[in-house]
């Protein structure tokens, strides 16, 4: 019989989450064997920086992660084909079998391709010049420069429509709600980014849906014609569960789990996009909870007494043009401010309670965005000047210094004061930071941050 924190763990997926977990293991004090199967070719990659390869800003091989740490039994190219829960073993699609005293499924998400005839052929393939993005592979062979058609509203949609425009492309972006982000946004943030988003010409066709494609051209419900050389659908994801189903775990949206990240065998685990944690809010997707999970499970696994608690979610869409952040949630807030500027489309809105943060959107005010994140996470009181905080007055960053705790990189959790310290160590680029501390490897959203940092080291205004 195996102790924990020396059984032999075999880990089915290898995204940002699995990628996470095997990293945290050893430093948590496991000392069992690991094996990961992963059926992409390549390592682990950063997920949510595809669409800097979209727009070319980074070849394909800058998102990749760091190599697992010696001793990882690497199987890439590998599907887990089923697993035998009597027998404790996993079968792969190399003809083997993989014995485990402890499994954990990190098969994520795929995209989820709405009921729309046009989009797949009688054979359930997509039709030629639709695609989706969720892989490196998706990201290769972008086609000719024909005018792409964004088909989706959520953030994924808006990066990618951007991302795609940045690159040359004509970009159309067809939704059928009233404005993009309709789910995270109220109107009047919804009004403000739907400007942008045309002043940076990207066609908008909201409030509709495309019912047929021919000859490179969508036709939407309303009769207009869109030009579609290629369309790109970015309609949501649905979690990878048919592994856990056909091995009789309990499946709603996700793998059921609890704050142990256990299915119901307690030998098997389950994180990330493919996961369902309690709550009743269903699959925790995102790169930031994938982490947070990876590093609850990591500790548990090595015998330790780690639960998974959910942060509050900051979204913050990645794209150079646009500083959008929308976090936490109104419920059961007792003050609300906010501050519109239509002529120069800013726009926010705080959601308070207690003088705490409970919720906020922020568009176009760049500056406001790292306090208001900061404020949020950790629960503290908001400046009674307001307005001074949403303009990036100096409340929260008295001159031009930044207190050296501020997280920077919410996903690696980086500080400044860990960036001083990889600057002293000789790091003196953006890439050089990253390499030294992982900031901007998670979801991307500091990279402008992290360059603001870079230069003000090189100037001599922030303390190394
Ligand atoms: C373009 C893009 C931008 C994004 N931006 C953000 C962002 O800004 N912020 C954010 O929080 N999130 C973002 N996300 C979402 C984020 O990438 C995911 O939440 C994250 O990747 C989840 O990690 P995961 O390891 O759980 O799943 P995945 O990344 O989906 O990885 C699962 C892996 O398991 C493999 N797999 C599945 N089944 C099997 C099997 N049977 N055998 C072997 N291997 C298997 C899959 O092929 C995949 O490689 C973005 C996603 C995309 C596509």
């Amino acid at each position: 019989m195996s102790t924990p924190g020396t059984e032999r763990i075999v880990v089915v997926g290898y995204g940002p989450a699995a990628h996470r977990l095997v990293e945290r293991l050893g430093r948590h004090g496991h000392r069992g064997e690991v094996t990961v199967l992963g059926d992409e070719p390549a390592g682990a990659y950063s997920r949510p920086l595809l669409t800097s390869v979209l727009d070319g800003t980074l070849t394909p091989g800058a998102l990749a992660l760091p190599a697992p740490p010696e001793g990882t039994h690497l199987r890439l190219g590998v599907t887990a084909t089923a697993v035998d829960r009597h027998r404790r073993l996993v079968r792969g699609s190399d003809g083997r079998a993989y014995p485990y005293d402890r499994l954990v499924l990190a098969t994520g998400a795929a995209p989820l391709v709405p009921d729309l005839p046009w989009a797949r052929g009688a054979d359930g393939r997509l039709t030629p010049g639709v695609r989706t993005l969720r892989t490196l592979a998706h990201c290769a062979d972008l086609g000719s420069g024909d005018p792409v058609a964004v088909v989706g509203g959520g953030p994924l949609a808006v990066e990618a429509a951007l991302a795609l425009r940045r690159r040359g492309r004509d970009v159309t972006l067809v939704h059928r709600g009233r404005y993009p982000l309709d789910r995270h946004l109220d109107a009047r943030a919804g009004e403000s980014l739907s400007a942008r988003l045309r002043a940076l010409d990207v066609a908008l066709c909201t409030g509709r849906t495309a019912e047929a494609r021919t000859g490179g051209k969508l036709r939407l419900d309303d009769g207009r014609w869109v030009a579609a050389g290629e369309v790109l659908l970015c309609t949501g994801v649905a979690p990878r569960t048919a592994l856990a189903r056909a091995a009789g775990l309990a499946v709603r949206t996700g793998v059921v789990v609890d704050d142990k990240l256990r299915t119901a065998d307690p030998r098997v685990h389950a994180l990330g996009d493919c996961a369902e944690p309690p709550g009743g809010t269903g699959p925790h997707f995102g790169h930031t909870a994938a982490w947070e999970q990876a590093e609850a499970l990591a500790g548990l696994l090595a015998g330790g007494r780690d639960r998974y608690t959910a942060a509050g979610p900051v979204v913050r869409l990645k794209a150079p043009e646009m500083d959008l952040v929308w976090l936490g949630a109104p419920d059961g807030a007792e003050e609300t401010v906010v501050f519109a500027d239509a002529a120069r489309r800013r726009y926010a809105r705080l959601w308070l309670r207690d003088g705490r943060v409970r919720g906020a959107v922020l568009l176009g005010l760049g500056r406001a965005i790292a306090a208001v994140v900061r404020l949020y996470r950790r629960g503290e009181p908001v400046p009674a000047d307001r307005l001074a905080l949403l303009l990036g007055s100096p409340v929260e960053y008295a001159g031009e210094r930044r207190p050296a705790d501020a997280v920077v990189c919410h996903c690696a959790h980086v500080t400044g004061a860990d960036l001083a310290a990889a600057w002293r160590a000789g790091a003196r680029t953006v890439a050089g930071l990253a390499a030294a501390t992982r900031a901007t490897t998670g979801c991307g959203g500091c990279v402008g941050e992290v360059r603001g940092w870079c230069a003000a080291y090189a100037r001599g205004t922030e303390a190394r």
